[in-house]
């Protein structure tokens, strides 16, 4: 039996793993043990992924969250060194690009336990993003490298993985995977009464919430948009609610808590345009065929830019404004199986497998 170790700890992480979880649950010969280390903790941002999307309850649940960047990648990396002592596992899986990522990949590594990593190869090319930073040294200590497209595979060879005793695959995007498996679950907010084509915003990411003048750019072009263009949606990060009521900044929008996969899958198939920082949600945005507008500088998902689909409009209001105003209503179409169709979970595992155990 080949024992998994995953460790999951933030919202993109439960929704790439669930695919994953359900493969290695389907497939004989392969068990998983998964770890949490309490990244994400407020029931709308951890719990309710776990009962929407039927992952199996974390074996060890760790409770760190807050702190620095290095206070929090410390804690973890101690605890869940401890955990692949105590569990032995044959190989530990991680996800993304989180701080739960990297201190995942480092504890296995230092202990010589072989490391996959799923959403290898992205690269926006800015190290002053933690997303960068972590990504890049979980790469360099993983010998099983699932990317999720081309450019990430790219990518990788570029820095000379090609030369390295490691495998580098491109199995498609699990995020595909998880908006197909579940595209039939949309599940309307409660009490949600905005007639569909508005807008659709997220926003979260540190460049953005942990920069004033970014924020107070952002936040002006959203409360334009609401009152002149079309409602803004907004399921509020509770990192941003934190900066935005920390700085006086005033919402006018149609804002919301977190939602649950199932109502984002709604919100998303309703939407007219998403307007985002994430990462995953610009994905989301392309397989619910709606065009996107993304509020960096940088994207790791280039093939939606070259396809098209995204447009890449940084902090500037009026950049937003226009084109989020351009792109209104327009439908994009994935014409070229750009990630991978829905086959990932299940090439990951079958990899897993044939890896075998203790990874030869
Ligand atoms: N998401 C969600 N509810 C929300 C906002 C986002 O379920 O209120 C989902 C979204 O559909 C996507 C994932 O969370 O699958 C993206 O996570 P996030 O934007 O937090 O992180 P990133 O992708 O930028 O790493």
């Amino acid at each position: 039996m080949i024992k998994i170790l995953t460790i999951i700890g933030a919202r993109p992480q439960f929704i790439k793993a669930s695919v994953v979880s359900r493969a290695i649950k389907n497939t004989d010969g392969i068990e998983e043990i998964m770890l949490h280390t309490g990244q994400h903790f407020d029931a709308n941002m951890s719990d309710v992924f776990f009962n929407q999307l039927g992952i199996p309850q974390p074996h060890i649940q760790l409770d760190i969250h807050g702190g620095s960047h290095g206070e929090m990648t410390g804690r973890m990396l101690a605890d869940i060194e401890q955990a692949v002592i105590e569990h032995k596992p044959d190989r530990v899986l991680v996800y993304g690009d989180t701080n739960s990522t990297l201190a995942g990949a480092l504890a296995a590594a230092k202990l010589h336990v072989p490391v996959a990593h799923v959403e290898a190869g992205l690269r926006s090319f800015n190290m002053r993003m933690p997303e960068e930073i972590n990504r890049i040294l979980t790469d360099q200590i993983s010998d099983l490298l699932f990317c999720p497209t081309d450019t990430a595979v790219n990518h990788l060879q570029q820095e000379g993985f090609a030369a390295k005793p490691v495998k580098v695959l491109q199995v498609g995007d699990v995020m595909q995977d998880a908006a197909l498996f579940f595209a039939n679950h949309a599940l309307a907010p409660a009490g949600f009464d905005v007639k569909p084509g508005f807008i659709l915003a997220t926003l979260h990411r540190a460049e953005n919430t942990d920069a004033p003048e970014r924020l107070a750019s952002i936040v002006d072009a959203l409360n334009h948009l609401h009152t002149e263009v079309a409602p803004v949606v907004l399921p509020l990060h509770p990192r941003t609610r934190n900066v935005v009521a920390k700085l006086g900044l005033l919402l006018n929008v149609h804002l919301i808590d977190p939602v649950g996969y199932f109502e984002m899958v709604w919100l998303l198939d309703h939407a007219g345009l998403v307007l985002t920082d994430s990462g995953g949600v610009q994905k989301e945005a392309f397989f619910f065929g709606k065009a996107c507008v993304t509020m960096r500088d940088q994207t790791e998902w280039v093939e939606l830019i070259d396809a098209g689909a995204n447009e890449l409009v940084g902090a500037n209001g009026q950049k937003i404004i226009d084109a989020v105003t351009r792109n209104l209503g327009r439908k994009v179409q994935d014409t070229q199986q750009l990630y991978g169709g829905g086959k990932a979970a299940e090439r990951i595992v079958s990899e897993l497998m044939s890896r075998g155990i203790n990874g030869f």
